[in-house]
């Protein structure tokens, strides 16, 4: 049995057994505790112990801040996975792919400039693909907005960035950049491209690719994230940013990752096809019940064929990206709120308040209560299918 720490919001009392009925569903942030069953049922396996003299160093053997022994690992599952191209290329790694993420724009920005590189996210964008850049206020990029209105644009600036997130956050589709040309860099964000979450139709094989620990194991307090990079330069100066940011990643994180990539590993391919079958009964509910609706619509994902399964599959994204088509709700957040349900509203993402996103790779309990309230919202519905 799970030992109690603290109960989900919806319940109370010593064991966390009693429900309350008017909690508010929680499909707000994208905590991945859908994997968590995975692990109660590898105790023994992904559990660690470290003697207190152990790692007590700043750095490896090697005098580097990178384990040689995780990043072989880490190579050996983009293999099995099939999902990225790793030989030849340079791997770094940072605290969570948020750390990762701009160093990548630090690292591709130019040396000695006047003017700051643009960066910019095609809509609808992760949040922090915005706010990150916004916030470091750095003299070397600045955020641009929507790549789309960047596209033939006479005055774009020389120089851009682009982030692509693919499967992307929030609407789970395979993105592909919007701006080419020698003067545009691309960072892909690929901390969804994990069979849990989308078919894989062949390895990426782009000059530099983010993936995440987060989304792959669920182990987002970890804060163990990656880069695999093609050009030498460009992993030269992420790892001259890493080590004046925070002299690389904790040890601790990395003896962790390196344990439950090895005890997911050594089950073969459960622990995907654990987190795909989650994922896909959670999407198929979820159509189910919005499919009687007139009110609400989501994202329309196509099939596609999987590299790794061998076969045409349905999708099964880490987020519904909800739509409420009637004039009178164009704060669709409000609408669910009101119907005691948190989302993540559009204008987050860079488009309008008509769209909500909502996590779907929240624990089974959140899961469960938010398909409770959005059956009732449903059946309330005038004029329902
Ligand atoms: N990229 C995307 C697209 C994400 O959705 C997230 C987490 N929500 C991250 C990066 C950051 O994840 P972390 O820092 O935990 O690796």
């Amino acid at each position: 049995n799970k030992p109690v720490c603290e109960c989900n919001t919806c319940f109370t009392g010593p064991d966390c057994s009693q429900f309350i009925p008017d909690c508010t569903a929680n499909a707000e942030s994208g905590d991945p505790l859908f994997l968590e069953p995975f692990w109660m049922q590898h105790l023994a396996s992904s559990a660690l112990v470290v003697a207190g003299w152990h790692q007590m160093s700043y750095s490896y053997n090697d005098k580097t801040f990178i384990s040689k022994e995780l990043e072989k690992l880490i190579r050996k599952v983009h293999a099995i996975v099939g999902n990225a191209v790793t030989e030849d290329r340079f791997i770094v790694f940072g605290a969570g792919s948020t750390q990762v993420l701009i160093a990548a724009a630090y690292a591709l920005s130019l040396e000695n400039t006047s003017s700051p590189v643009g960066v910019v996210a095609s809509v609808p964008y992760y949040t922090l693909d915005k706010l990150q850049p916004e916030y470091f206020n750095s003299e070397k990029f600045k955020f641009e907005g929507d790549a789309y209105t960047w596209r033939n644009r006479s005055d774009a600036r020389a120089n851009m960035i682009e982030f692509v997130t693919s499967p992307n956050n929030p609407d789970g589709q395979l993105k592909k950049a919007v701006l080419h040309g020698p003067n545009v860099k691309t960072i892909h964000d690929h901390a969804y491209y994990w069979p849990h979450f989308t078919p894989i139709p062949a390895p990426a094989d782009e000059d530099l690719m983010v993936f995440t620990l987060s989304k792959l194991t669920g182990h987002a307090g970890s804060r163990f994230g990656w880069a695999v990079i093609k050009d030498e330069t460009v992993f030269n100066r992420m790892i001259a940013h890493m080590e004046l940011n925070s002299m690389g990643v904790s040890k601790d994180s990395q003896l962790r990752t390196f344990k439950l990539l090895k005890a997911a590993l050594e089950e073969g391919t459960e622990i995907f096809d654990f987190a795909y079958q989650t994922m896909k009964t959670r999407w198929e509910r979820l159509i189910e019940t919005l499919s009687l609706s007139n009110r609400f619509s989501l994202q329309k994902i196509d099939p596609q064929y999987c590299t790794f399964y061998n076969k045409v599959r349905e999708p099964s994204p880490a987020y519904a990206w909800l739509k409420c088509e009637r004039e009178e709700d164009k704060d669709c957040n409000a609408v669910l709120m009101a119907a005691n349900i948190i989302g993540r509203q559009g204008s987050r993402f860079g488009t309008e308040d008509c769209y909500v996103r909502l996590s779907l790779i929240r624990s089974q309990d959140d899961f469960n209560i938010l398909m409770e309230r959005l059956n009732k919202l449903v059946a309330e519905e005038d004029g329902a299918k």
